[in-house]
Formats: structure tokens, sequence, C-alpha cells
């Protein structure tokens, strides 16, 4: 027999080894356990997808394209008070947006409420599952700890008839909510303290962002998510590490009630990234007291935040691809998620000169009202993508950092005497600096050499430096977003006890510039369009972007070789 996919599967290359699950999963195809392979992404509509998400749904829609299966998308939506239809929107967006299809295949656990409840009436008809008078605190008290077994409800032993009757009327809407739960009879003696007769439903008078008043008792989302796997017929239900304890409770749910399968789950270790967080209840925080700007923020990782910073979705599933699937917890540096959206945007991305921090030269020597087309690569990485012409004249701007009055060693940019090159065109001589009455330099007066229009010297002469630049005249004004680290410590575990996490946000993590000069043509770019800004990074148009005020979004540096340097020498 053959199996689809593996190695020598879809989007793997051969020599790529198989990460642990898909292992299991060639071998439960090989063996001819399952006849083909069914995942599913369940999501909880409470929030906007996040980075650590997007590697779940790489995983289980990567696995299952990889081995002709197929990969159900699936709200677990069991929470109507924490839920929401943005919420739903948003995460239906991002999927689409990562380049996954779940065609048909779109699911919402509360579609199954009604089938949920009918297997219920089997377990409570068959002795297995009570209501309990309880109160919240009480069964978290009975419940006992790891190392004292749990105590019984009074409740516990209630004759089937009586617990049938109470259900119903739970149901019905007889009592307030928290006044009764049915629990699952399992045993209250377990090692596993989800077995010691965990909550199976509770009563919520809340309208259900989808089932509105229909229901006002809810299935717990363990109960939920293992039967509503089983109605979906999936054979690997891959989620992660802290579900490990929960996997009795999964197992004894699809072993007593009749579902039509019987799933297996299998856990993996979740993303942790550096010098941000994780958890849709703190990201939700930081949006709610306006300590981001939203969801979207382009410091946040979530994936709309991504996007709008300019990462591709590409890129995002490089990242996926690298950092693979193993069993143990770890945090990932957040430099192997910049690097593979350097690596594809520097394929993808047209470049472009932009003046973050003008400084203005005069070329003295350059003839008044005169303009030449200077042709550059649209992107020296790919020639087909032709060259562009930028307009040349006799006031330019250059980055302000590209000047030193007095250089320090093995600075090699401009300064009083020196030459360099004007990126894709001719050598400049610096003059003098002109400054203003604080000693400001404002101005620098320069010469250029007529016959290096070529970007070389007819007498072999050599420059140590290119520098950037964009003609006064025709240059466009922009915003330039720069962003930083969200926090200022990689990892929040280690945050000092007692300390409120938000104190650790990065007060820099946004500079706004209000005078960027960029290069003309770059006010047609639509929305989120992605360029690299010669020497300084990838940016993409921030959709705030309106007629003559445009915004850039910096997306990420380059590699910055004279950071580099410095940091050596030092
Ligand atoms: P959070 O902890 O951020 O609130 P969650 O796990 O509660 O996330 P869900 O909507 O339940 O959010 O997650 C949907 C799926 O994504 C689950 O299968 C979950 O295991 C997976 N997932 C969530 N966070 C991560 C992560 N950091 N890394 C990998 N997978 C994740
Ligand atoms: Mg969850």
């Amino acid at each position: 027999m053959t199996i689809p996919g593996g190695p020598g599967g879809n989007s793997r290359p051969d020599s790529a080894p198989l990460d642990f699950i898909r292992e299991i999963i060639r071998n439960d195809l090989e063996s001819g356990k399952h006849s083909t392979v069914a995942t599913r992404f369940p999501p909880e509509p409470n929030g906007y997808l996040h980075i650590g998400h997007a590697k779940s749904i790489c995983l289980n829609f990567g696995v299952a394209e990889e081995f002709g299966g197929t990969c159900n998308l699936r709200f677990d939506d069991t929470n109507p008070t924490k839920e929401d239809v943005e919420y739903v929107d948003s995460i239906i967006d991002a999927v689409h947006w990562l380049g996954f299809d779940w065609g048909t295949r779109l699911y919402y656990a509360s579609d199954y409420f009604e089938r949920i409840y009918q297997y219920t009436l089997g377990l409570v008809r068959e002795g297995k599952a009570y209501v309990d008078d309880l109160t919240a605190d009480q069964i978290r008290e009975y419940r006992g700890t790891l190392t004292e077994p749990g105590k019984e409800s009074p409740w516990r032993n209630r004759p089937v008839e009586e617990n049938l009757d109470l259900f119903e009327r739970m149901r019905r809407g007889e009592f307030e909510d928290g006044a009764k739960v049915l629990r699952a009879r399992i045993d209250m003696a377990s090692p596993n303290l989800n077995l010691r007769d965990p909550v199976i439903y509770r009563i919520r008078h809340a309208a259900h962002h989808r089932t509105g008043d229909a229901w006002c008792i809810y299935p717990m989302y363990d109960y939920t998510h293992a039967i509503s796997d089983a109605i979906e017929h999936i054979t690997h239900s891959l989620c992660t590490l802290e579900f490990e304890d929960h996997r009795p409770l999964y197992d004894w749910t699809v072993d007593n009630l009749p579902v039509p399968s019987r799933p297996r789950q299998i856990e993996f270790a979740r993303l942790n990234l550096t010098y941000t967080v994780m958890s849709k209840r703190k990201l939700l925080q930081l949006v709610q007291e306006g300590l981001v700007s939203g969801w979207d923020d382009p410091r946040m990782p979530t994936i709309v935040g991504l996007r709008r910073r300019g990462y591709t979705p590409e890129s995002i599933r490089e990242f996926a691809a690298r950092i693979g699937v193993a069993k143990r917890e770890n945090m990932v540096d957040v430099a192997l998620l910049e690097d593979a959206v350097r690596d594809d945007l520097n394929r993808r991305a047209r470049r472009a000169m932009a003046v973050l921090r003008p400084l203005r030269v005069v070329i003295e020597n350059y003839p008044e009202g005169q303009v030449e087309r200077i042709e550059i690569p649209v992107n020296p990485e790919d020639a087909s993508m032709g060259t562009r012409s930028v307009p040349f004249s006799k006031v330019l701007y250059i980055e302000r950092d590209d000047f030193r009055e007095v250089p320090p060693p093995k600075y090699f940019r401009l300064s009083p005497g020196r030459e360099v090159r004007l990126r894709g065109t001719y050598f400049l001589k610096c003059g003098r600096a002109v400054k203003d009455a604080s000693g400001e330099v404002t101005e620098l007066r320069c010469t250029y050499d007529p016959a290096t229009r070529g970007g070389s010297s007819p007498d072999g002469r050599k420059v140590k430096a290119t520098i950037h630049w964009v003609s006064a005249a025709h240059a466009l004004d922009a915003e330039v977003r720069l962003y930083d680290r969200l926090f200022t410590v990689p990892d929040l575990h280690d945050a000092e006890e007692g300390r409120d996490w938000k104190s650790y946000l990065n007060p820099d993590s946004l500079e706004v510039l209000r005078g960027g000069k960029v290069e003309p043509g770059l006010d047609g770019a639509a929305p989120l369009s992605a360029f690299q800004f010669e020497r300084l990074g990838y940016f993409c148009v921030d959709p705030d972007t309106r007629p003559g005020a445009l915004v850039f979004n910096r997306t990420v540096p380059l590699r910055d070789t004279w950071a580099r340097t410095q940091a050596q020498a030092t």
C-alpha cells in the first residue's frame, strides 16, 4: 500500500525527517488502523488568533494536506459570555489569509448542543452522571489535591430518576446560574484530578452568539471537545501539552458515549515566543486598557497584527515549518520569526529609497533645474521585476546618520572631504556642513563627479560606502512607524514576583517619525504592499495611509552590519 504524503508528499522536501506526530500518522496509515487522516483546528471564538495558533493551524492543515486527508475548522463555542461573532469572523479571515482552505468543513460545537444533550441523557440513565447541588467553592474543596483523595458529594448517589428530572429541569431554566451542575460520575479517588467527577454541564442564563436563548445550560469545554471530535470522525486530535492531563477525560468521554468514532488525542508543545505574550486573556487586556491601538496593532503577536506589520502568510508558514513540532515546552527566539519574513521579503519586496531622518544636501556643481532619471533594479534578487526610474537633481535628502562631522574609526560614510557613492549613480564628495545658531547641521554643501554616473570612476578611484538618497523636489512626505519588541524581557515567566506583567511593556516599542521623505511613485501602492527601503529594512504601507499622507510600518530592519561592527568593536 502506498501512503500519500509523508516524505515526498505535498510540500515536504524528501529529506525532511518526520516529526513525532507525522510519524504516528504515517504508522497508523501503514498499519491500516486508519485509511485516511482527519484533523481539525478548534479555536474558541473569544479573541483574535495569534502566532501560536498559526503553529497549530499549520500543523493541522499541513498534516491533512501532506497525507491526503481533511482538516475541519471548528469553533469550540461553549462559553457564551466570553465569545462573540466578531471573533468568529476574525478567525475565519485569519485562517484564510494564512493560506488554508477548509472547503465546506466549517463546524461549530454549538451545532451539536442538542446531540450532546441527548448523549448526556444516556449517560445519566446509565448512572454515569449526576446532578450536584454543591456550590463551585464546595466542589473545589471536595475535589482534594494531588496528595489527598477527593471526597464524594452528598448528591453523588442520587437515584437515576431524580437526576434525569433535575437535569431536564436545568435545561428548562428552572434554576439559577450556579445552583446546580451535572457531573460525570467517574472516580473521586483518581490520582488524576480531571477524573474526580468533572463538571460536564453548567447553568448559564446567557444568550449565545449562535444559539441565542435556546439554551441555558452549556456543556463544558473538555467534554464538548471530545464529543465534537468524535462526531466529526477526527482521527488525530492534536492539541497543546496543557491538555495532557485531560486526555483520560477525553478518552473516558469517547469510551462512554455512543459516539460514531474514537479519535486519539496527541499533545505537542505550544509555541512561546520571546518578548511577547501569547495568551488571549492578556492580549485582550492590552487591547481593552488601550496599551496597544487594537488587536491589529503591529506590535501584537496576533495574525492581524503581524499582517499589518507587513508579515506575509508565506513567512509565517515558513516560520512554522522551521520551528517544527516537538513534545517539550520551549521558548522560541523572535529573531527566527524575523528571519523568516526577511528571507521572504528579500525575494518579494520592491526596493525603494526612503530617508527617515532627512539631511539636505546641495550639490554645488550640479546644473540648476536639471533632472536626470536613474535606472535602478526593482529587486536585484529578481531580474524579472525590471528597473525603476528615480529622479535625480541638485538638492537631495540623505539620512542624517550618514554624515558625521568627526567620523569614528571604520565609519566610511560622509564627513568633510570624504567621497561616497550615491546608490545607483554618482560619487558625491562632502564639502562643508552648514549649521544653525545652535550648532546643529542643517545642510551639507557637496560636489559630484559627472564622470561617475554609472556608479564607478573611470580613473579607478574607489569609495568605501554607498548611501541612499531622494531628490528633494520629487520626494513624497511620509510618516514612518518604527516598532520594537513589545516587552523589555524575553520571558515574562521570569518576571519578578508580585510585579505586574504590564510593567514590563517596552515604552519604546513604537517610534513615530513624521518627517520622512520617500521616492516618488510610492503613493500608488496598495495598503500592506511591501518595500525594502534600501539599507534600512522592510516596510509596508499602513492602512492609515490617505491621499497625500503616506504611512509606512517597519516590518523588520535589515541585518545591520554597522551595528554589528560597533558591537564587535566594543
Ligand atoms: P490562549 O491560551 O491564547 O487563550 P487557547 O488555547 O485558549 O489560547 P484556543 O482557541 O482554544 O485558544 O486554541 C485553538 C487551538 O490552538 C488549540 O488547539 C490550542 O491548543 C492551539 N494553540 C493555542 N495557543 C497555542 C500556542 N501558543 N502554540 C500552539 N498552539 C496553540
Ligand atoms: Mg483553549
